[in-house]
């Protein structure tokens, strides 16, 4: 790890300039891999969901996915791209213990989908980012380095492989260079990342869970000076999180212009980032095209999209998101700013889906940002896994909303929701939360209350109204807030006389 002091981020941005570039790789969520049935699904014993098409067996041929080609367009079709009418897959040879055939079936000269863009807002501008190329190609297997105390191959005593992952469809997302955004880079960058993230998420095609690796993010950066050619870019790998994206441009923002101020020249090299620091460390030198010494797939017939086909999920692609929150925005009657803090809680869908089972916009939002996002903060989990489910939520405004649970004892259920113990009504009444609003019920509490505070109780009887919230308080304490404070108030007043 370099010792040198780092300059200002500031002072940075006032001298250099920034160009950025992401590739992304999304995991697709096919039933089977790429270019066999094995299955899919996250988890299970290593080494089960092979068979000798994915371990590279002689004698074994490839046949490619439809569902992998037909969701490779869509994602091309939503990020505005042209989609080939005729292209090929390509070998591309490397050799790693993670990869049995030691080559991976790849495109190269000849993507599926090329020259889009995708329009992402930051800080209230919207930004362009083009995208340079969709292509498709398979994922490697995993390899795990025992014994050691990282789990990094230094220091470990063994390395072991598992092929369950070799050959799901994987989805590479490049952009184009992105210059111009200046302070704004590492925002961008992130921006980009969350936005493409909500996409695919629309289209149905992956789950992109960042921490499960199913959506997994390559930033470049390189910086100049004002009126230069672009700087040498580096590559820093396996950024695992959009927070990461945009510490991970900052960090090496930094780092490259405290080489330059030295008078060192920036190699061209992959990096790795670190969770833990926000550093990044040099990995490999970085490969060329010619290392990979990429051919036509010999094995793969070329791919011909119909464009009758191509047209037809085009017609069938979703509302994309910006387009979908936009339209929520004046829905639910939100400024730029309080819908903001809605999509920055991560709250857009939880929202929506509670209106859609009857809260209104302004009380879905309550919840979900209010206790929702407190207690999501508290245990460290995502808003959508606190362990409510937005028709909970909209049951438990719905009791509210009844007149049965005031705002103090609906939290006390939505406590008992979190913890799993059922559903809003259920606990309620197990509980024994409802509100009391029986008169009945509450006089002789309202008489005790009036009978503990005689002072208050002749500052009412002599027209002094206001007094009657101490009482109304007093009345609160002994029914555990459960009782119904309007009905209190009444029974007060009408006692007294007022
Ligand atoms: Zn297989």
């Amino acid at each position: 790890m370099s010792t040198t002091t780092l300059p200002a981020y500031d002072d940075v941005v006032a001298r250099y300039e920034p160009v950025i570039g992401l590739e992304t790789h999304v995991e697709l969520g096919t039933n089977t891999k790429m270019f066999c049935g094995c299955p899919t699904d996250f988890g299970g014993e290593p080494n089960t969901r092979v068979c000798p098409v994915c371990l590279g067996l002689p004698g074994s041929l490839p046949v490619a996915n439809k569902a992998a080609i037909e969701a490779t367009i869509r994602i091309g079709l939503a990020l505005n791209c042209s989609i080939a009418s005729w292209c090929r897959f390509a070998r591309k040879n490397y050799f790693y213990p993670d990869m049995p055939k030691n080559f991976q079936i790849s495109q190269y000269d000849e993507p599926l989908c090329v020259d889009g863009y995708l329009d992402v807002e930051v800080g209230g501008e919207l930004v362009r980012i083009g995208i340079e190329r969709v292509h498709l190609e398979e994922d490697t297997g995993k390899t795990l380095h025992v014994g050691g105390a990282t789990g990094r191959i230094h220091g470990a005593t063994e390395s072991l492989v598992d092929y369950n992952r070799a050959g799901i469809p994987l989805v590479e997302i490049v952009t184009k260079p992105v210059p111009g955004t200046g302070a704004l880079a590492p925002e961008v960058a992130r921006a980009y990342v969350t936005e493409l993230r909500d996409v695919i998420r629309s289209l149905g095609v992956s789950d992109v869970r960042m921490e499960e690796g199913s959506l997994r993010c390559d930033v470049n950066t390189s910086l100049n000076l004002p009126g230069q050619e672009w700087g040498t870019r580096t590559e820093t790998k396996n950024v695992n999180s959009l927070r990461s994206v945009e510490r991970a441009v900052r960090s090496e923002m930094l780092r490259q212009a405290s080489v330059l101020d030295a008078g060192g020249r920036i190699t061209q090299e992959t990096r790795h980032f670190h969770e833990d620091t926000g550093d990044t460390t040099p990995g490999r030198s970085k490969e060329t095209a010619t290392d990979y010494r990429y051919f036509p797939e010999p094995d793969l017939v070329p791919l011909a999209p119909d464009a009758a086909w191509v047209a037809e999920l085009k017609a069938a692609l979703p509302e994309l998101p910006r387009l979908h929150r936009r339209r929520l925005q004046e829905q639910w009657g939100l400024s730029d700013a309080d819908m903001q803090s809605v999509l920055n809680a991560g709250a857009v869908e939880l929202i929506e889906a509670t209106v859609a089972a009857g809260a209104t916009p302004a009380a879905a939002r309550k919840w979900w940002l209010g206790e929702l996002s407190r207690r999501a903060n508290e245990t460290g989990v995502e808003l959508a896994d606190v362990g409510a489910t937005p028709a909970q939520v909209a049951e438990l405004q719905g009791l509210v909303d009844a007149g049965k649970l005031n705002d103090k004892l609906a939290r006390s259920v939505l406590e008992g929701v979190v913890a799993g113990e059922g559903s809003p009504t259920e606990i309620m009444t197990a509980r024994g939360l409802e509100v009391v609003s029986d008169t009945g019920a509450l006089t002789a509490a309202v008489d005790e209350a009036i009978a503990a505070n005689p002072d208050i109780a002749e500052k009412i009887r002599s027209g002094k109204v206001a007094a009657a919230g101490a009482l109304v308080g007093a009345v609160m304490k002994t029914t555990r807030g459960q009782a119904d404070a309007k009905t209190v108030r009444e029974l007060i007043l009408s006692r007294l006389g007022a």
